[in-house]
């Protein structure tokens, strides 16, 4: 049996091991995608510590995925060898559970995660249902592609799904590896850009990338500033301190929206007045399927929304890992295959 390389988890806490492994076979419904390149997500965390109710080890993780369809096998009709795909967070939903039936598959209680549910993009291949396909456009090679798959998607359906209108106030609070997204989705989607973050260091790039504000919260108050500007129909946050959420809430207009991205790791405090004075709101949102992911990627064509990727080869894969988790990757970590 011809072989590939993966990089594995074998237990939670456990180290990243790069083996040799048979190339799996697709079963009916299901494609082998050839990878080419893989974005390393804070999410793998989950699968690395252990953070993932009922994860079997060992498991390759990876949901940003971007490659070939190589095989195909029974019963998948709409997909064929030599496309290029893409698979992100949502792996496959049930069709049974009372979300399904209600058509939000990214809510389905037995939803399929890549890397976590099933082995994911850290390997040469690997084998995906077809409902989990999100087409590349040909503007996009895949290492541009990787990181649309988790960080774009989540940012970009976030924001279009909010209640911003164009021309409105958006704030997209922290400017990393969704921030930097963020701020190219909200200008290109025709809001009012204001980017937040910490230090003086992040404000050229933040302009570059589309933002009309900038808001250096070591230095200011950002409710006080939000407010000064107009106040912000929507903040997206994609912070993982809490504090700053707790920081930027009364800076939102009245009827304001608060759309929770970032998974800050404590509970985050918020004042009930500050909500019932202004009819302000807050919500999370919940990345979306693969067709969301094709619309992320057609998007991105089109407007030359694009990730800052800081690349490795496969088998640095631990070293990848640990820059994104020290939060000084600029701005994305992105994997590549050689297929030597
Ligand atoms: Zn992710
Ligand atoms: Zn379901």
């Amino acid at each position: 049996m011809p072989k590939m390389r993966a990089v594995q988890v074998s237990k939670a806490n456990g180290p990243f091991e790069l083996v040799e492994r048979e190339i799996p076979t697709p079963s009916p419904g299901k494609v082998r995608i050839k990878i080419q390149a893989c974005g390393v997500c804070h999410s793998d965390s989950m699968l690395k510590e252990g953070l993932f109710p009922h994860i079997q080890y060992p498991r390759v993780p990876g949901h940003e995925v971007a490659g070939i369809i190589d095989a195909v096998g029974e019963k998948v009709t709409a997909w064929s060898v030599g496309q290029r795909v893409g698979v992100g967070w949502y792996g496959g939903h049930c069709n049974s559970c009372e979300a399904c039936r209600r058509g939000e598959f990214i809510l389905c209680k037995n939803m399929k995660i890549a890397g976590i549910s099933y082995d994911g993009g850290y390997a040469e291949y690997m084998i995906a249902p077809q409902e989990a396909l999100a087409l590349i456009p040909e503007e996009l090679s895949a290492i541009e592609a990787a990181p649309l798959l988790c960080a774009g998607i989540t940012t970009f359906n976030a924001l279009r799904n909010s209640i911003a209108r164009a021309g409105d106030r958006v704030a997209i609070l922290g400017i990393g590896g969704l921030g930097h997204l963020a701020v190219q989705f909200c200008s290109k989607m025709g809001f009012n850009t204001i980017a937040i973050a910490r230090g003086k260091e992040k404000e050229t790039m933040a302009k570059k990338l589309g933002a009309k504000q900038y808001i250096n919260s070591q230095i200011s108050d950002v409710a006080q500033e939000l407010q000064k500007l107009g106040g912000a129909k929507v903040i997206l946050s994609t912070v993982t301190h809490q504090g700053a959420v707790s920081a930027a809430i009364e800076g939102l207009s009245l009827d304001g929206q608060l759309v929770i991205v970032g998974i800050p790791f404590e509970p985050i405090q918020i004042s009930a007045l500050t909500l019932i004075r202004g009819n302000r709101s807050i919500k999370g949102w919940a990345s979306g399927t693969s067709i969301d992911s094709e619309d992320t990627m057609r998007f991105s064509a089109l407007t030359g929304v694009r990730s800052i990727n800081q690349t490795f080869p496969l088998e640095k894969a631990a070293e990848a890992y640990q820059l994104m988790m020290s939060g000084k990757a600029h701005f994305r970590v992105v994997l590549t295959m050689s297929h030597s």
